[in-house]
């Protein structure tokens, strides 16, 4: 459980889990979005009524970022995101539509080899990366193509 995970990271910090940061991380969870800005976050928790200040949030997600339960993520606009990051893993890539701006995650990872090579002449530890491929979705095409 991503709870008890957080609740030992900030254990080992020697901070408490409270209600507002369970609360920001469930609305990781239980959201559809797979990539929030700190600015989406606070009103998905709004809509549901909860109290919680704008500076709060904020704090928030950059705590579960450093906590590893988040990743930072930035697409084009230059907006920084963040989505749930399962612990220890990588593995998947971003394909950014540059027509409609949609974010498709690509599932695997593919780079085991590539990441091993790195690390076997740099002696560089890798723990994450990220990669994105721009394009044009497959609804995008076909309207482009439609219209010709
Ligand atoms: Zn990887
Ligand atoms: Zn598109
Ligand atoms: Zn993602």
């Amino acid at each position: 459980m991503k709870q008890d995970i957080l609740r030992s990271e900030l254990r080992k910090r020697k901070q408490r889990m409270t209600a507002q940061r369970e609360l920001i991380l469930k609305a990781f969870m239980e959201s559809g979005e797979e990539h929030m800005s700190a600015e989406e976050v606070y009103r998905k928790v709004l809509e549901r009524r909860l109290r919680i200040s704008k500076a709060t949030v904020y704090r928030t997600v950059e705590l579960l970022t450093e906590v590893g339960l988040l990743r930072k993520i930035v697409f084009r606009d230059g907006v920084v995101r963040y989505e749930l990051v399962d612990k220890g893993e990588h593995h998947h890539h971003h394909l950014v539509c540059n027509s409609c701006g949609k974010v498709i995650e690509f599932p695997e990872d593919l780079l085991d080899g590539l990441e091993n090579l790195i690390e076997e002449k740099t002696g560089f530890k890798i723990t994450d990366h990220q990669l994105k491929f721009y394009g044009l979705c497959s609804e995008c095409q076909k309207s482009i193509a439609n219209k010709e």
